[in-house]
């Protein structure tokens, strides 16, 4: 079924979105009693009151998940009966799939129809892969001398925090959440200021599909007076973040002046798409060097410095440009929308700032501007730049929007080294149709992730992460379980 503007207009009438905190199994006010308003970014209106929570609030989740951590209600549960209860989660997720793509939207932006048609799917099936494996997962047996048994196993780490951003508000909550679940952990979530909404909605699914109250917590507020009391907590054993790489730093510190929780993050991107003149399909290169601009370009792992062979730069942007335009900004409930709103006034007006250092860098090829909708001017046409050097800072600086710059190279060694010349080393892409091209460049490009004739593939099957300065540590895969538990061993003498 298509979706028209009129349904989805329809259902945002009848929403009231819950805006309270949730610990220990019910919503509840911030103890101050104060809240904050969220604001739709495409419209400027706003969509509810979300509860301020501080330390105070901060202090009682994670009082209330360590006693029931310690309590065994989740954590001694066999793995196969948390399995049961996050294949439910699953399921919730799946027959809740409008109301959350929805809530997404008028939270951040980004086209209604794309997260209810790609992104909650992919959602669900995520949770439904995360369960699957948590009871197969076999521990080990160390290769002693008869006589010494030595057992090696996973454990639960007790409290784990989640700190998350707003471009891909679900996603990031679940990518770090359900994994802790999955070991038996206690979570305290706390999403971004800016996309509250699905997080608190995912504390009602979770309770629905069976968590024990007190397990699985959302602490809503800001970085300053939740995330910092959170990344300081005494009793957080485990923080897991994505987000800047900035805040990350700041999340080192907390754990170096507190107790030395383990730390992981997902940081920042400026990742290289490198394009060869061999590559035999360029078209395809092009409308896929143009998914940059997916999400508004609020995306770490965006293929944001698109370097270009010399010999087909001009064609190939041509062919950029021109797939460019299907992102044109359009309403984010226009069922036929490629790109919205951008997450919020502040951070339009950075991304524009951006654009303005660009115009006085580089040439300007396409783009540039604002666009206004709805009355909402955080809409920014693809904004395209060439004529682009490694220094500038359009090509060194992270921009979280639809801002693509391009780089032209000459040789192989050439495109290796401006690509791998960054802070960052997220995610790296290469189009090349010479079999021992694409496997050496892959080899030579410092990334988490390198995609050959393709951009941007994430999925469960696969880890997630970066190096450098774009972070530690892997979402997804049976190696996301890694970070949320610790290996015991155990000598036994007979
Ligand atoms: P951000 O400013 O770093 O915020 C991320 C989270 O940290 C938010 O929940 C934020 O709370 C909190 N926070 C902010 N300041 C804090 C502080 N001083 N102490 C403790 N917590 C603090 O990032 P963002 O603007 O939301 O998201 C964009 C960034 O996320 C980009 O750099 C992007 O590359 C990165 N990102 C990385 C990945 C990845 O997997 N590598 C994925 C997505 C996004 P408030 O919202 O309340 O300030
Ligand atoms: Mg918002």
């Amino acid at each position: 079924m298509n979706r028209s503007i009129e349904f989805w207009q329809t259902k945002v009438a009848g929403l009231k979105p819950e805006g309270r905190a949730f610990i220990d199994g019910k919503y509840v006010d911030s103890i101050s009693g104060k809240t904050f308003p969220c604001i739709n970014p495409a419209t400027g209106k706003e969509i509810a009151q979300i509860a301020e929570c501080e330390r105070a609030d901060v202090d009682l989740a994670v009082s209330v998940a360590k006693r029931r951590f310690d309590s065994g209600v989740w954590a001694k549960r066999s793995p196969t009966e948390r399995k049961t209860v996050l294949l439910k989660l699953a399921a919730l997720i799946q027959d809740n799939m409008e109301e959350l793509s929805l809530l997404e939207s008028l939270d951040m932006g980004k086209p209604v129809e794309v997260s209810y048609a790609y992104e909650m799917p992919e959602l669900g099936g995520y949770v439904q892969w995360v369960a699957e494996a948590v009871d197969k997962l076999y521990d080990e047996v160390a290769p002693t001398a008869l006589g010494d048994l030595a057992l090696i196993r996973r454990e639960a780490l007790g409290v784990v925090a989640c700190v998350v951003p707003w471009n891909f508000p679900l996603d990031m909550a679940i990518w770090k959440c359900v994994p802790a679940l999955a070991m038996g952990n206690s979570v305290v979530l706390k999403p971004a200021e800016q996309s509250s909404l699905t997080a608190i909605k995912l504390a009602e699914l979770v309770k629905a599909a069976g968590v024990p109250d007190g397990v699985f917590n959302v602490v809503t507020g800001f970085g300053e007076t939740v995330g910092a009391p959170l990344g300081l907590h005494m009793d957080v054993a485990c923080l897991a973040f994505t987000g800047s790489t900035e805040v990350g730093k700041h999340f080192l510190r907390y754990s170096a002046e507190s107790n030395m929780k383990l730390v992981w993050l997902e940081c920042g991107g400026k990742s290289p798409n490198i394009v060869f003149a061999d590559t035999e399909n360029l078209d395809q290169a092009a409308k896929l060097a143009a998914r940059v601009f997916y999400n508004q370009g609020e995306v770490c792992s965006s293929p944001t410095r698109l370097l270009v062979e010399e010999g087909i730069h001009d064609d190939f942007v041509a062919q950029v440009i021109k797939y460019a335009k299907d992102y044109e900004p359009t309403d984010p409930l226009d069922p036929n929308a490629l790109m919205g709103a951008m997450v919020e006034d502040i951070h339009t007006q950075r991304v524009m700032r951006y654009v303005e250092t660009g115009k006085t860098e580089a040439t300007l090829a396409y783009g540039g501007e604002q666009v206004v909708i709805n009355g909402s001017s955080n809409f920014i046409r693809p904004t395209i730049f060439t004529g682009v050097n490694n220094e500038m800072r359009i090509a060194k600086e992270e921009i979280f929007g639809p801002v693509l710059s391009i780089i032209k190279f000459k040789t192989e060694a050439e495109a290796i080294e401006i690509a791998n010349d960054s802070i960052y080393g997220l995610m790296a892409s290469v189009f090349t149709s010479n079999l021992s091209r694409a496997h050496r460049v892959s080899e030579a490009l410092k990334a988490g992730t390198v995609t050959v004739n393709t951009v941007d593939m994430v999925s469960p099957l696969v880890p997630f992460g970066g190096v450098k300065q774009s972070g530690n540590g892997r979402d997804n895969s049976l190696h996301a379980f890694d970070k949320y538990s610790s290996l015991k061993t155990t000598w036994i003498k007979y």
